[in-house]
């Protein structure tokens, strides 16, 4: 009985853990060049651009932003 009680609280120890470690190492978060929606750094689709990266949430808003570029020039 008291076994299976320390079981649990190991058990509910360990998740909050990592709910503790998930807090810090949150991603970064960037803004797509289009939208202007947030999104972790590591899903965004990035270009590589003449002086700086642009990002990007999705292949929708970098064919908008190609599309923008050509227009303008
Ligand atoms: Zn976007």
């Amino acid at each position: 009985m008291l076994d299976e009680l320390s079981k649990v609280n190991s058990n509910f120890e360990k998740e909050s853990e990592m709910i503790e470690q998930k807090k810090i190492v949150e991603p970064e978060k960037i803004a797509c060049e289009v939208c202007f929606k947030e999104i972790p750094i590591s899903e965004a689709k990035s270009v590589k651009a003449t002086d700086y990266i642009m990002y990007y949430c999705g292949l929708d808003c970098y064919d908008k932003w190609k599309k923008q570029e050509k227009e303008s020039k």
